[in-house]
């Protein structure tokens, strides 16, 4: 069997159309330069029953689309699903299951009513749907994986031609995406992504997210080789043309590039023992300001 892409990109927000045997997509209306044209939420829908996918941000119109999709022909909606727990996939979630009185399904103890486990099969009224726990853009990253159609979604860790962050450990990233390659080694795959189209080539969106991965420990590595210990001076020098929200992106891959490359042993990782001292003890300091400003930010909007 041989799988195609025919339908143009990017669809109208919120209106449900298959992309696959059992998968509806409806593009949540959160176009963003984070996010692209949008979330994808999906609906697996099989006999009697179906699964809503990552319903996106809190938008009553989409959150009704979402249901509407979930429930026709008379089917029954068994739960909500996160790929992962990120904001542009998450913040509709809690009102959405409530709404249906299903659970939340996911990694996240931030959401997860039931913990979806890695390897576990969910039964959408007799269709397998296997959970693949794939952290690196985030910890809590899962895709799903429907064998019987060779269909997997593969939420933000790989997003086909563009680029996600890397939030959670790049070195799970690497094995995550490893995986991923395995899996569409010997057949053919119908990838469908957290944002962006649909894509069939798998093996070779891996790769090239593992080379821009590996290219960036090796820049990296030189860099700080040259004495640039601050997080700064490496956002700045790995990407010059970040600013505003976007070098928090930067910020989160540069932290996770140098915490990968500290694991590693010798030259592999950060040879001088001061210079991996000073750059995690700025990275250290950036957490803590992070963590702060959270704190900030959540006492004032309580004070609200
Ligand atoms: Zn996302």
């Amino acid at each position: 069997m041989t799988i195609a892409v025919t339908q143009p990109w990017p669809p109208e927000p919120d209106s449900a159309r298959g992309v696959a045997p059992a998968v509806e997509h409806l593009l949540a209306p959160n176009a963003s330069s984070w996010t692209y044209e949008g979330t994808n939420s999906y609906v697996i829908a099989n006999g009697g029953a179906s699964v809503l996918i990552d319903p996106g941000i809190l938008d009553e119109t989409h959150l009704e689309a979402l249901r509407r999709t979930g429930r026709a022909n008379g089917r029954e909606v068994a739960s909500v699903l996160l790929t992962h727990d990120h904001p542009d996939h998450s913040d509709g979630a809690r009102a959405l299951a409530d709404s249906l009185g299903v659970p939340i399904l996911c990694m996240s103890p931030r959401f997860a009513d039931d913990y979806l486990a890695g390897g576990q099969v969910l039964d959408v009224d007799g269709l397998d749907v296997h959970v693949i726990h794939t952290p690196g853009h985030s910890d809590d990253s899962v895709c799903l994986w429907m064998p019987d159609s060779g269909t997997l979604l593969t939420g933000d860790t790989v997003l086909g031609a563009r680029s996600s962050g890397v939030m959670g450990k790049l070195g799970d990233l690497l094995t995550s995406l490893e995986l991923l390659r395995n899996l569409a080694a010997d057949r053919d795959v119908l990838a469908l992504p957290g944002h962006g189209p649909a894509f069939t080539d798998l093996v070779a969106s891996a790769t090239k997210v593992i080379d821009v991965r590996t290219r960036r420990i090796n820049e990296l590595r030189g860099y700080i080789a040259d004495g640039d210990t601050t997080l700064l001076t490496l956002i700045k020098r790995l990407y010059p043309d970040l600013t505003g929200s976007r070098a928090m992106f930067g910020a989160s891959t540069v932290i996770s590039t140098v915490e990968y490359l500290a694991g590693l042993d010798g030259e592999h990782g950060i040879a001088d023992p001061d210079q991996r001292e000073q750059i995690l003890a700025d990275i250290e300091k950036y957490n803590q300001q992070l963590a702060a400003h959270a704190k900030e930010r959540a006492a004032a909007a309580a004070a609200h």
